[in-house]
């Protein structure tokens, strides 16, 4: 099963990701978790990318779109895969059906998580990620049992760089000039669905897995 999730920064892709991905045990890749871990790991992709994402910027689709191609080949991808903030624009969407059909496969379900941005900046805000897992808690909706602390794994929680209101807020007006190409084209593919995900977590679950058994 092979699954793309699109919407907004803050309309939950990551953690919904996440528990798809362990709920059909395939992978999640994160083109912004694969960028964060080379800008900690301070490799040349990482500082190159740095400049980009600080400021709320698309990294090049040169660049994630390479780094995409080389994640897909990896063995853990033949089951399947959840593709969490990739693509992003036209150019890497077109990049990616024609990788796929290069090799006779092809995207089996496009989930569109849409919010009102008016939610979104207050999700971002108060967002903490734990540093070890990644898993993903709100001071407000979701706090972690022990402040500071990650229920999961006992990891440091941390607030990401770019979820400051400033950068939140490029990175909600990047999202927008992008989006509406991008639910076009996988509209015309006939895979797209959209689900409000402004409900409840478990609530756009349900709708998800809904989708998924069609
Ligand atoms: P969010 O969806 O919350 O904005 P991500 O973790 O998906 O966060 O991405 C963080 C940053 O990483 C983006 O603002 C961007 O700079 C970079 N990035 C991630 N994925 C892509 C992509 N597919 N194309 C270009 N840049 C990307
Ligand atoms: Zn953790």
């Amino acid at each position: 099963m092979k699954i793309i999730l699109l919407g907004p920064p803050g309309a939950g892709k990551g953690t919904q990701a996440k528990w798809l991905a362990d709920k059909f045990t395939i992978p999640q890749i994160s083109t912004g978790d694969i960028l964060r871990t080379a800008v900690s790991n301070n490799t040349q992709l990482g500082r190159e990318a740095k400049k980009f994402m600080d400021v709320g910027d698309l990294v090049p689709d040169i660049v994630v779109i390479g780094i995409i191609k080389d994640r897909l080949q990896l063995n853990d991808c033949k089951k399947g895969y959840i593709l969490d903030g990739f693509p992003r624009t036209l150019a890497q969407a077109e990049a990616l059906t024609e990788a796929l059909a290069s090799i006779g496969d092809d995207i089996n379900f496009v989930i569109n998580l849409k919010v009102e941005a008016s939610k979104l900046v207050r999700r971002l805000t108060m967002r903490r990620v734990c540093k070890s897992c990644g898993q993903m808690f709100h001071l407000e909706y979701s706090p972690a049992k022990v402040d500071g602390i990650c229920d999961q794994c006992g990891g440091e929680l941390y607030q990401r760089d770019d979820d400051s209101e400033n950068v939140i807020l490029k990175r909600l007006d990047v999202h927008n000039q992008q989006s509406k190409v991008l639910e076009e084209y996988y509209y015309k593919n006939g895979c797209y669905k959209v689900v409000d995900a402004s409900l409840p977590i478990d609530q756009v679950q349900s709708f998800m897995i809904a989708i998924l058994s069609d």
